[in-house]
């Protein structure tokens, strides 16, 4: 049998991933600035994540969330304690369009509500209500178009305002940071007025941090940049450093609906100390404080490149922002430095994602071999 969706990027084949570096079959070394696609936060086959999921398989891998699963109960005090969300309820899944399709069917259990707010731009996931409310109709099939969806440019709270005054919106979704789009930042202005907007109205208020969370931007959450308290917020990615792991950080104030929720593989063992590693490393190495510093490393000694018109974003979520689209240089990036970056559906965005763990001399490899290509 074939393998029917093998659609590579690169025709390089990764077999190994230590640190900053993954290495290929021919023992190739590349520096990531692409994390897998922000997924991996701590780094690749750190030590600590290594033992924990090894000790873990060696007792048990999975079974059932039908019995007690005391990593769950870890994973959700040292992700409260870490992200400041102690009041809130976790519920696990596999991955962030599951976490996005769980959140907002939650928010239409809650107030039976049937419509959607969400941003131009945007991306959710792939999944039938998560696509129905990313900004891209190739990936949407005819069974995704639906009325109930509605997008709006970034930063018009004028517009959601008028369309929340009928009180028939379900909820509001946005990502803290958007991503894929191009690294675009809400701002906490906006993200303040939305909040507002929906108190107003009782709509459920969700913010995505599936690639914009797990301390990337120097925060636990990008939207911590702004002073609100979300509803719900969904999580993934960086989560489990690569194990499948999404996750749902719910008020309580949901709790009626809860029961609503299932899954067969969310929140098992092995998914657990995955993401019970990955917040010890988080804290125990002080990331947060590592992505802001070397995020703005980064930008300082790139500045005054005059072939980068702008930077977005923040910490190791960056969108450098170039004259012209940006797969040349990407290309080059690879190919002649062996430096892998991302990609945005704005062609001229180089985006910036690394493991966390990124220091000055991977920084400077990468700010070097910019300055050289352009
Ligand atoms: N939300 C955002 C902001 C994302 O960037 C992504 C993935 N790129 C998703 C949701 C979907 O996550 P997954 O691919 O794990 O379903």
């Amino acid at each position: 049998m074939k393998n029917y969706k093998v659609y590579p990027l690169f025709d390089i084949t990764i077999e190994k991933g230590e640190g900053n570096y993954v290495y290929d079959t021919d023992g190739e070394k590349y520096l990531d600035f692409y994390g897998g696609h922000a997924v991996i936060s701590i780094g690749h086959s750190h030590p600590t994540y290594v033992k924990a999921l090894t000790e873990q398989v060696s007792k048990i891998g999975f079974y059932s969330n039908s019995v007690v699963i005391p990593q769950q109960e870890e994973l959700s005090e040292k992700l409260g304690k870490l992200s400041g969300y102690e009041d809130y309820n976790l519920f696990l899944c596999n991955s962030g369009a599951e976490a996005n399709e769980n959140a907002l069917k939650l928010a239409s259990f809650q107030n039976g509500r049937r419509k959607v707010i969400a941003f131009k731009n945007g991306f959710h996931g792939r999944t039938s209500l998560a696509v129905a409310a990313t900004d891209n109709p190739k990936i949407q099939a005819a069974v995704n178009f639906t009325d109930n969806i509605q997008l709006f440019e970034l930063g018009d709270l004028e517009g959601v305002k008028d369309a929340l005054a009928a009180k028939d919106v379900a909820c509001v979704i946005i990502e803290g940071i958007q991503g894929i789009g191009g690294i675009n930042d809400p701002g906490a202005e906006f993200l303040e007025g939305l909040e507002e907007a929906c108190r107003a109205t009782d709509t459920v208020f969700i913010l995505d941090e599936v690639q914009s969370g797990y301390g990337r931007t120097g925060k636990f959450f990008a939207h911590q940049y702004a002073n609100i308290q979300p509803d719900i917020i969904t999580i993934a990615k960086g989560m489990g450093n690569g194990f499948p792991i999404g996750g749902v950080v719910i008020t309580p104030k949901f709790e009626a609906s809860f029961g609503q929720l299932g899954t067969t593989f969310g929140g098992n063992h092995l998914a657990c100390a995955a993401g019970n590693a990955v917040l010890d490393v988080i804290k125990d190495e002080d990331l947060m404080t590592n992505a802001t510093e070397i995020g703005d490393y980064i930008l300082s000694e790139l500045e005054g490149v005059s072939a980068i018109k702008s930077a977005r974003g923040k910490g190791l979520l960056l969108g450098l922002v170039f004259d012209e689209p940006v797969k040349e240089l990407r290309g080059e990036l690879l190919k002649k430095y062996k430096i892998f970056t991302g990609a945005a559906t704005d062609p001229k965005v180089l985006r910036l994602l690394p493991p966390m763990t990124v220091t000055k001399a991977d920084a400077d490899i990468l700010i070097n071999a910019i300055k050289e290509l352009v």
